[in-house]
């Protein structure tokens, strides 16, 4: 066992005994503390701030039931949580979800991943990330908006444009948005930027629906500038069919790229050629209209059941579905099939022993903290533009994403630059590690 791990175990059991059944937060801390224990333990004055000690405690939990009326009016009840993780650099910010596995493990591990994600993007935002263990599958249209009003009925008085603003995440988009939009509105009795993802009609920013995919393009854009490469006609795999996976496929085919595969749980969309642009958009409508995507009408598509994208030899591999869902045996194909980059559209969808994989072979691994960062960047974009009481233009947003993007792997470049070769995680830590400690140093003790 090296160092790192050995100061990581440490870290990890004085971490307390209420985290210890937290499997996705404590990995997500272990990746950090890999990579920052060492630094922090050779200064005195971060080791002695214990800096990451405290980026991995929350400043608080909230917790909550939200009690809402189905169509039939039958009384449900659901857990809702906002976990606000650091503001130390800004206001708390990060993504509600709503999906039954959801639960404090899963949203202190996103908000942990949070903090370091906007400390990259070099905005002042700080972490947090919330949401619900309702289900909205074969919920109607009426029962999602009476749940968000009765979600947001709770949040409210802990949000607010300066204090922690919420946006969305899995299963929240622009919808479930304008619902808790509306909802905040009525119960703060002001009309702010306290949530972002809204519609364009009443105070969100062009570009948002967007943001996450496209900027995952776009560092994999500056990956391949760095040897002279671009993505035309490299076979990308993608995984998911939501608002990620779809937004990422539609600017990988504009760039040229062929994209060979979407997915969802029950299995895998494959176009062995490259998918139309047509072919994208409807699976966005299907996606949207709740419907499965295992009756392509195109021809050179079809739909593989229980099949993933990673068996489909892609040069590019982009994870954009939810937390672990790329595995060993997975990451055995990719490597196998000669893959060259693994880019993260979703938060920490590997599992460590993929990514054990990965490391151990001569994959690129690009870690959603820097590669996704560009919806949340957009999301700052969105605050500033309600702040001022204006907006921007779709060319002006895009032109600032690129830019944001490019910024973000110069940040991560420098940071993880080691015998020529980039460790995209290594550098994305500890970049963002380095400025939230100087926050944290210059604050005091608090
Ligand atoms: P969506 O709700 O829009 O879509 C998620 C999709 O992923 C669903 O269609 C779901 O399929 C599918 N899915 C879930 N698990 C699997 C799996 N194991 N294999 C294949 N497909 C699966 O979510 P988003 O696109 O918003 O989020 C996706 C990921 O990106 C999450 O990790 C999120 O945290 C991250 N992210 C999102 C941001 C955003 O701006 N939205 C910002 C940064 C990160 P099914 O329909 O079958 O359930």
């Amino acid at each position: 066992m090296d160092r790192r791990d050995v100061l990581t175990n440490a870290f990890v059991d004085e971490l307390g005994s209420h985290t210890r059944s937290q499997n996705n937060f404590i990995q997500a801390v272990r990746h950090v503390a890999r990579d920052v224990l060492t630094i922090e333990k050779n200064d005195p004055a971060l080791s002695n701030a214990k800096v990451l000690h405290r980026l991995a405690e929350p400043d608080r939990i909230l917790s909550f039931r939200v009690t809402w009326e189905s169509d039939t009016g039958g009384v449900n009840i659901n857990r809702g949580w906002r976990v606000q993780t650091s503001n130390v650099i800004g206001p708390y910010k990060g993504g509600l979800r709503f999906h039954p596995t959801v639960s404090v493990d899963i949203l202190k591990f996103l908000g942990f991943e949070q903090c370091f994600k906007n400390a990259l993007t070099g905005l002042p935002l700080g972490g947090a990330k919330g949401g619900s263990d309702f289900d909205p599958r074969g919920r109607t249209e009426r029962e999602i908006m009476r749940f968000c009003q009765a979600f947001m009925r709770e949040l409210a008085p802990h949000i607010g444009p300066d204090r922690d603003v919420p946006a969305g995440d899995i299963n929240v988009g622009p919808r479930e948005i304008g619902y808790m939009f509306g909802a905040w509105r009525k119960f703060a009795g002001q009309y702010d930027g306290a949530l972002t993802g809204k519609g364009l009609s009443y105070g969100g920013s062009q570009m948002r629906v967007e943001a996450t995919g496209y900027s995952l393009v776009y560092f994999i854009q500056a990956m391949l500038e760095q040897n002279g490469r671009d993505l035309a006609g490299k076979r990308v795999a993608i995984s998911g069919k939501g608002n990620v996976a779809t937004h990422a496929a539609l600017k990988a085919q504009e760039a040229g790229a062929k994209v060979i595969t979407l997915s969802d749980t029950s299995g895998t969309l494959y176009a062995a050629d490259g998918m139309s642009r047509d072919l994208i958009c409807w699976v966005q409508q299907r996606k949207d209209a709740g419907e499965d995507i295992s009756a392509p009408k195109e021809k050179g598509a079809s739909f593989e059941s229980n099949a993933v994208p990673w068996s489909f030899e892609p040069e590019i591999a982009l994870p954009c579905a939810t937390q672990n869902e790329l595995t060993q045996i997975m990451a055995k194909d990719l490597v196998d099939s000669g893959t060259e980059i693994v880019a993260e559209g979703a938060n920490m969808p590997l599992t460590d022993d993929a990514l054990e994989v990965l490391n151990a072979s001569d994959v690129v691994h690009a870690p959603g903290k820097a590669a996704n960062a560009g919806g949340v960047a957009v999301s700052g974009l969105e605050m500033s533009q309600n702040s001022y009481r204006r907006s921007m233009s779709a060319q002006e947003v895009d032109n600032a994403l690129v830019g944001l993007m490019k910024e973000i792997h110069a940040r991560v470049a420098e940071e993880g630059t080691q015998d020529g070769r980039i460790d995209y995680a290594r550098g994305a830590n500890i970049a963002g590690y380095r400025r939230l400690a100087q926050a944290i140093q210059a604050q005091g003790v608090l």
